[in-house]
């Protein structure tokens, strides 16, 4: 089926390519423009770098506990040259296969840098030195972010880090000062700690992850200070100066960490100048592009997604977000259908032990003063987490007293990524504990401890 009808897309990232591939199938004529890399800032320089990183961090821990599954302990040592080999190859391959799908699909995919010159036009200045100008019935928009730096901080690439400057390593730093302590600061801080510098962690409230569940925040703390991480909770980071040994953080309540190097982990910013948006009519909000529910910005037939629209930062909500676009485009969808919920979105923590989290949390519901059920249940019930020698962390079930409902949930401990996604499908699909209850799960498995806490 083709539809007589265009489609550009700014940016390959997730939600470009999503974008793309999901509206090519429906008969589109798609094309995409990327300045950079496909698969995008996620695959080259954030989400895919931070986790490869973690992951090599994570065999070398259990390498070096090897006693607990009955085998001879071995010192496992970073190979740096083999580390960037590794980050490098899986980002070309991820970013080969996102370029095969969108050529298998028929997307035109031009390299270079793309702004808006009018409603339905967009200039592109290609990498080859050409130019181009393309008509388009609806454009998307999806150029990411970048890290936030403020004007006191001169990053320098050498002790003065974003975190985009941290992979490919060319050397772990012997000891690190972490500025920020959301999501991207404690994944960091557990990333340098598993390689084993010694990390300083500025936490600007009285808990890490602002704004998660306490306890699943104090299960981290813990964590983070059996494994020497020193916690500066309350302080404020307000400058940095070079020392003879690399950097001092000087806090805003007089304490200051000095340390060979400091990463900045304290949000990002949209890349949104420079796209001809505001000439067109788009009204920017903190430099980010308010959209409706269909992803539409208030100029007709201007899309956002991903990043720049100021919604959820994840990848998989990007991803999701694009393919909302490419069904809009086509008309809106047909059959059965779900608007993004955004307080739906399962989101994880790829730290020591692995955090991850869905839909309603407890704070939140007394907060609101919601009556619900919190079922708990640890990991070490489970005969696998015996098994995997690895008993720490437990599955939280939230869910309607009355109805049953399951209305949200937390995971601490091993593969808390994976297994959430059991509570994220309730949670989306309006199931109850009783389904998750009913469900004849495998044994043994970790998965066991969610029939549990569903009981
Ligand atoms: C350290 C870190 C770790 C993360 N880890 C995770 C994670 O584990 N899970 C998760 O879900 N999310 C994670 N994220 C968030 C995730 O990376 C972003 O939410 C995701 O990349 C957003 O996708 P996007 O499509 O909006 O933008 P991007 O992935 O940033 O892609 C935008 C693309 O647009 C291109 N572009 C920009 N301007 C132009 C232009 N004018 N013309 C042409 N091309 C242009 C850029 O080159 C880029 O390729 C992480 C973020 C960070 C910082």
């Amino acid at each position: 089926m083709n539809i007589d009808k265009k489609l550009v897309i700014i940016g390959g990232g997730p939600a470009g390519h999503s974008a793309a591939t999901s509206a090519a199938r429906r008969g589109i004529h798609v094309t995409l423009i990327e300045r950079e890399i496909l698969g995008g800032a996620a695959h080259l320089l954030d989400c895919v770098p931070s986790k490869t990183m973690i992951s090599t961090g994570a065999a070398m821990s259990f390498t070096n506990s090897l006693s607990g599954m009955g085998l001879e302990e071995r010192e496992a040592e970073v190979d740096v040259d083999a580390l960037t080999s590794r980050i490098e190859s899986i980002k070309s391959r991820l970013s080969t296969d996102v370029s095969s799908l969108l050529e298998s699909q028929g997307v035109t995919i031009i390299r270079g840098s793309a702004r808006i010159t009018s409603v339905h036009a967009v200039h592109v200045d290609c990498a080859d030195g050409s130019q181009i100008d393309l008509e388009a019935d609806d454009i998307l928009v999806c150029t990411g972010s970048r890290p936030r730096i403020p004007e006191w901080v001169h990053p320098d690439g050498d002790r003065i880090l974003t975190t985009r400057d941290c992979y490919p390593p060319r050397i772990f730093p012997e000891s690190v000062t972490i500025i920020g302590s959301g999501v991207t600061g404690v994944e960091f801080a557990h990333m340098f700690a598993s390689f084993g510098s010694k990390v300083t962690l500025v936490v600007s409230r009285q808990q890490v992850l602002p704004g998660k569940d306490p306890e699943v925040a104090a299960v981290l703390e813990d964590s983070f200070l059996s494994r020497g991480v020193r916690l500066f909770k309350g302080a404020r980071a307000i400058a940095i100066e070079k020392t003879e040994l690399g950097v001092r953080v000087v806090c805003d309540d007089g304490r200051s960490s000095e340390t060979t190097h400091a990463v900045l982990a304290i949000g990002s910013i949209p890349n949104t100048e420079n796209l001809g948006l505001e000439e067109v009519g788009i009204a920017l909000d903190g430099g980010y592009i308010p959209i409706d529910r269909h992803c539409e910005s208030n100029v007709k037939h201007i899309y956002a997604a991903g990043d720049v629209s100021g919604k959820l930062p994840l990848s998989s909500v990007a991803s999701m977000q694009g393919r909302k676009v490419a069904e809009q485009v086509v008309g809106g969808p047909k059959g059965p259908h779900r608007h993004l919920d955004y307080d739906k979105a399962a989101s994880a923590i790829f730290t020591e032990p692995e955090i991850a989290d869905v839909g309603l949390a407890e704070a939140e519901a007394f907060a609101s003063g919601r009556k619900i059920r919190v079922t708990k249940v640890p990991f070490s019930s489970t005969a696998k987490a015996l098994i995997n020698n690895d008993p720490r962390g437990f599955v939280k079930i939230i869910s309607d007293p009355a109805t049953g409902e399951v209305l949200g949930g937390s995971i601490v401990g091993s593969h808390a990524a994976e297994l959430i996604s059991v509570i994220a499908l309730a949670v989306t699909a309006n199931l109850k504990v009783t389904d998750i209850e009913e469900s004849l799960l495998v044994h043994p498995a970790l998965a066991e401890a969610l029939a549990e806490a569903a009981e």
